[in-house]
Order: C-alpha cells, then sequence, then structure tokens
C-alpha cells in the first residue's frame, strides 16, 4: 500500500519513506532531481517487497531508473543497498560509499565481521545454550526475510569533510560510525537539512564493536547535536523536526542501557549472558543484536576503567 504521506518534498529532495520503520523494511529513499537525470541516497532492499518500494518511489515522482547517474550509500547494509542488483541491470551510476564501508559493499560476506557475529556465536556458547545458532548465517538471514543484500560492483571512496554536489545541494560527508564502521550522515548547510541514514530514529540503531560500538555512537550523536539541524530525515521514521529532541532520546536510551549494565554488576551479576537478557527483553534479540550491543557497553566501561573480566565473569572494579 502506498499513501501519499510517504512522498513529500522536503526543501527540493524527494522522498520515497518505507511503510514501516522496522525490519526487514527497506530504508527510506531520498531523490535530489536534475538536468541531467536523478541521484538517490539508499536504495532499499534487495527481495521483491524491496524493489517494489524504490519503483513506486520512482513512479510517484516520474522517473525512470535508466535516467538515475548517481547513488550514495549511508552504508554497506541489506536495507539501503540490497536494490543494487536490480539497479545495476538497468543502468550504471556512480556509486559512492564511506571508505571504510568498501570492503563489505564489494563483497557482503565481510559483513559477517561488522556485525560482530563470531563473538556472538563465542557468547553463545559460553552460555551453554543451545547450539542451534553455530550454523547461523548472515547472509542467509537476510534473504530469508525477504531483505537480501548485493553487491555493488564498482565504487567511489568517499571521506569525512568530503563535498558531495548533488543537483544544486552542497552535502557535507560526516563520517558516524557505531552502527556500522563507515556509517555517513550528509548535512546540507544552506537548507540546515541532515540526513542521518540509521543513526537517528525511533530508536537507537544496533551496534557491535566492529562497527565502532557505543562509544563511536555517542561521539557520533555530538557530532550531529553541533550541526543544529533545521530538519533531519532519518533513514528509518518519518522526517524529524527537532534534531535536537532526537539526538538527546536516542543518547538518553544508550547511556540507559549502561546504567542498567552498572547497576546489575554491582549487585553481583556477573555473566555475560544475563546483562543481555536484562537489557533485551526479547529472547530473538539475544544472539543478535544483544551480544554485539551489550560487549560495546563492555568495553567502554572497562575503558573507563570501573569494571574489568575474570575469566567468563565481569565485575566492577571497586574503589
Ligand atoms: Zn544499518
Ligand atoms: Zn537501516
Amino acid at each position: 500500500m502506498v499513501s501519499s504521506s510517504n512522498f513529500e518534498n522536503v526543501r527540493g529532495i524527494y522522498t520515497i519513506l518505507a511503510q514501516d520503520s522496522n525490519w526487514p523494511n527497506p530504508s527510506n529513499i531520498f531523490v535530489i532531481p536534475d538536468e541531467s537525470g536523478f541521484s538517490l541516497i539508499d536504495v532499499g532492499c534487495g527481495g521483491i517487497s524491496g524493489i517494489e518500494h524504490l519503483l513506486d518511489g520512482l513512479r510517484y515522482w516520474g522517473f525512470k531508473v535508466q535516467h538515475l547517474h548517481t547513488v550514495v550509500l549511508s552504508h554497506s547494509h541489506p536495507d539501503h543497498m540490497g536494490a543494487m542488483w536490480w539497479i545495476l541491470e538497468k543502468t550504471a551510476p556512480k556509486v559512492f560509499i564511506h571508505h571504510l564501508e568498501v570492503e563489505t559493499a564489494l563483497d557482503p560476506a565481510n559483513l559477517t565481521q561488522t556485525f560482530d557475529i563470531p563473538l556472538a556465536k563465542r557468547q553463545w556458547a559460553a552460555s551453554e545454550r543451545s547450539d542451534s545458532i553455530q550454523g547461523f548465517d548472515l547472509l542467509k538471514f537476510f534473504e530469508d526475510t525477504g531483505c537480501s543484500m548485493s553487491a555493488a560492483g564498482q565504487i567511489e571512496e568517499i571521506h569525512e569533510g568530503d563535498i558531495l554536489g548533488l543537483g544544486d545541494f552542497v552535502f557535507e560527508v560526516l563520517h558516524t560510525p557505531g552502527h556500522s564502521p563507515g556509517h555517513i550522515s550528509l548535512f546540507e548547510k544552506n537548507r540546515s537539512i541532515l540526513l542521518c541514514g540509521d543513526i537517528l530514529g525511533k530508536g537507537p540503531a544496533w551496534y557491535t564493536p566492529s562497527s565502532g560500538g557505543v562509544i563511536a555512537y555517542l561521539e557520533s550523536l555530538a557530532k550531529l547535536e553541533a550541526l543544529d539541524a533545521a530538519i533531519v530525515l532519518p533513514a528509518h521514521s518519518q522526517i524529524l523536526e527537532n534534531a535536537f529532541s532526537a539526538i538527546q532520546k536516542i543518547r538518553k536510551k544508550l547511556l540507559e542501557r549502561e546504567s542498567v549494565l552498572r547497576d546489575m554488576l554491582n549487585d553481583g551479576t556477573s555473566r555475560f549472558i544475563e546483562l543481555t537478557e536484562a537489557l533485551f527483553p526479547n529472547p530473538r534479540l539475544h544472539f543478535f543484536p544483544g551480544c554485539g550491543v551489550t560487549e560495546s557497553h563492555l568495553i567502554k566501561l572497562e575503558k573507563e576503567g570501573t569494571i574489568k573480566r575474570v575469566g567468563q565473569r565481569i565485575v566492577p572494579v571497586l574503589t
């Protein structure tokens, strides 16, 4: 079902918003027209519903995929770039992605590392739970849930501080890791529009140590806060008109998780899996993203000197 509220012209950016912000729905897609065709920022999932989402949006705005000349990817996750295979069958746009996402964009099997699946498998084994998870295959999981990943073909690397001119927009590239190593946000200063990818939305995106973890996520939030943007276009929810409160909400949630862990550790809980269960009441989230999120917080607390590991146990450092 397509609703006209999914399509808005936001200061010259044409939106193609997803029906639902939860996985496995595709990301929002943003269209920037110009004289020679148009650019896309993110392209959505690779499954049938993802391609329909993209096609419906292009049809609504009156564009043909053959006139797509540039794609900018916020990061190399399947809900943002899975539809690249379909685009590449029709045309050959320039594809820009942060240099730290190139390996995963060219060979999605590498996502297993940035999703920290080996870490989750180790913690799962240590928790003496069912070992059925040991055969977990991330790319198959994407495919089975209807949001498959695809490789990007050729890529142009971008870096922090680069300027991307799309139509008459001038976007500054901001490296905003935490959720993925080379996640970027794009800021258009003249129009005060921030495209924040997965960093802001209804709730925090998941994070794992190899994607930057909670330390990088908090730094990314501070970087976005300093922009003082008037309008935020997130990848997974409706348009946000108060950047400050959107950022505060996510930061608060991240710090709440940290305080849950501190309290539990101070009360004598020392097992990793019990900490994960406390952060994620839904058991389906314990393996992923639960283990990666928990480990990210433990790394931060360890660096700050408030906890230490004793074998498999995690204990507070007494001062
Ligand atoms: Zn993502
Ligand atoms: Zn996403």
